[in-house]
């Protein structure tokens, strides 16, 4: 049960040091009576147990100002004193006469002020009680007015501080409100705010990256380190106009495999695609037609990612909190998922590009231009970790003949034919190549010579096995190949090519359909 009101957390003044002082001047006075009343007072041992008690108190008082103890009991003993002392002063100087009761003013202020109402009423009573006590034998019909007026005294003062006290607590509690939801507010703001200059910063940076899948990666950072939402998914629609999850963080933990999107999904993304318009689900448990990435999962949203006016997918954060998510999320998410949109489109509009540069248009190998750039990298890459690289050079035998025969068209046609077989030989990571004519190259990265040689065999013997019919016609034909591997064969590009190129010379003298090493 409290009896004090609460003096931890308040605008208003404490009284301590006041009434401290206040006490002191009570003290002033006793003493000054009691020395200027001298032998005169009827019970000298009383007046100076009084005076004593009140030092001590005093002393107490003042410790608890200190912060000593807590200073709650110092009011009460002083309440308590002041019901004992001051009846006791008023009989001794005169009763009715004596002005000593104006001293219950100050115990009535306080503990209209400290104490909570109900307390203080009854020990308002109670004075008053004690007061009739100490007067009571000096009681009678005339004083009647004049007792009538001092107890409405003592009632009129403790109703008016009580009164005050409670009106500047109320306003009080109601500013000490202000004040906490201002500070909320703006510690929100400040979070938002720093929040957005590093959301900012990284869409900046976003728009520089020119590979779709560092988009990804970056987009996948925002979302997690910086927006703070370790639940979230990035979904795209795929060419069959389904979709399928290109990221998927759930609990922080990342997965960039590409897998289909459940068919409970399907309806809300496809909506949120066909608006275009972001969605805040409140409470997943109503949302039938989402179906939560991470168990637990009560709130989400599901924003468009939109580059001018073309729909990539969207992008789903989940919470495992009730409308965990204000209209503000939704807004940066959007931004955050349009600027993501834009630069993936940007970087896969580069890469495009790029691809229509470095790739023959004939065949689908990359061009002699790319393969120079990536010849050099490769070896210089297999010198710095001491890796094995091998090339290999592959000839038509015979094609000018051919041409003759069947003419260009079909001449394309084999070229063609080539380059699939060749495809079909190598591995994920070799690099396939036109060098020129009816030449082709494939870089071999961490291959040895004898390796090298077995895959230039299996090229030459699917070529020979090989056949393309057209017009009812089987035509076949057989190439020639050269190998070349860094480091025994030479430490430079053109050493490397000049040796495959002599290397393919040796095959075409042994009689063509042949694979040479030097
Ligand atoms: P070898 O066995 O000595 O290599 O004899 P070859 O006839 O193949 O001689 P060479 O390699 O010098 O011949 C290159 C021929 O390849 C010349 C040209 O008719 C043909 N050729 C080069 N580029 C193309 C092309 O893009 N399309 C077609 N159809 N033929 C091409
Ligand atoms: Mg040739
Ligand atoms: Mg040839």
């Amino acid at each position: 049960m409290k009896l004090f009101l609460d003096r931890n957390k308040t605008l208003l003044p404490r009284l301590d040091s006041i009434y401290l002082l206040a006490r002191l001047g009570v003290l002033v006075i006793y003493a000054l009576y009691i020395f200027d009343h001298g032998l005169d007072i009827q019970d000298p041992l009383l007046f100076y147990t009084i005076l004593i008690s009140f030092v001590i108190h005093l002393t107490i008082f003042f410790y608890a100002n200190k912060g000593l103890f807590d200073i709650k009991l110092a009011y009460l003993s002083s309440i308590v004193i002041d019901i004992l002392v001051v009846p006791t002063m008023v009989i001794q100087s005169g009763g009715l006469d004596s002005s000593f009761y104006l001293m219950f003013l100050i115990t009535i202020s306080v503990a209209a002020y400290v104490l909570r109402f109900w307390l203080a009423a009854a020990t308002i009573f109670l004075i008053i009680g004690v007061y009739l006590v100490s007067i009571y034998s000096s009681l009678n019909i005339t004083c009647l007015f004049d007792v009538s007026l001092r107890t409405g005294m003592f009632i009129v003062s403790f109703l008016a501080i009580s009164y005050i006290s409670d009106y500047m607590r109320r306003s009080e509690r109601r500013l000490l409100h202000l004040f906490d939801t201002l500070n909320l507010r703006t510690s929100e703001l400040e979070r938002f705010q720093g929040q957005m200059e590093m959301v900012y910063a990284n869409m900046r940076h976003l728009s520089t990256i020119l590979e779709p899948e560092s988009v990804v990666k970056e987009m996948t950072k925002i979302l997690g380190s910086i927006l703070d939402y370790p639940n979230h998914a990035i979904i795209f629609q795929d060419k069959t106009d389904g979709f399928v999850y290109r990221v998927r963080s759930m609990n922080g933990s990342t997965n960039f495999g590409i897998k289909s999107v459940d068919i409970e999904q399907f309806n809300l993304v496809k909506m949120v695609c066909e608006l275009d318009e972001p969605v805040r689900i409140l409470d997943t448990k109503k949302q039938h037609d989402y179906n939560t990435l991470v168990e637990g999962t009560q709130s989400a949203m599901v924003v468009p990612m939109n580059s001018h006016g073309r729909i990539k997918g969207v992008v789903t954060v989940e919470s495992d909190a009730l409308k965990a998510f204000t209209e503000r999320d939704l807004q940066t998410l959007s931004t955050v998922a349009r600027s993501a949109a834009m630069a993936l489109e940007n970087a896969e509009l580069h890469k495009q590009t790029e691809e229509l540069t470095i790739i023959d248009d004939l065949t689908g190998a990359y061009n002699y231009r790319y393969f120079i750039r990536k010849f050099e990298e490769e070896k210089r890459r297999a010198g710095r970790y001491n890796l094995p690289l091998s090339m290999i050079m592959v000839d038509i035998d015979w094609f000018k003949k051919f041409n003759d025969t069947y003419g260009h068209e079909k001449g394309n046609l084999l070229l063609k034919h080539l380059a699939e077989v060749i495809k079909s030989s190598i591995r994920d990571v070799d690099i396939f190549s036109r060098y020129g004519g009816e030449e082709f190259v494939v870089i071999l990265p961490q291959t040895q010579q004898d390796e090298a040689f077995v895959i230039g065999e299996r090229i030459r013997e699917r070529v020979e096995l090989s056949s393309v019919v057209t017009d009812n016609e089987r035509l076949g034909i057989t190439v020639s190949v050269g190998v070349s591997s860094f480091p025994e064969n030479g430490h430079t590009q053109e050493e490397l090519i000049s040796v495959a190129d002599r290397a393919l010379y040796q095959a075409k003298d042994k009689g063509r359909n042949h694979v040479c090493v030097i």
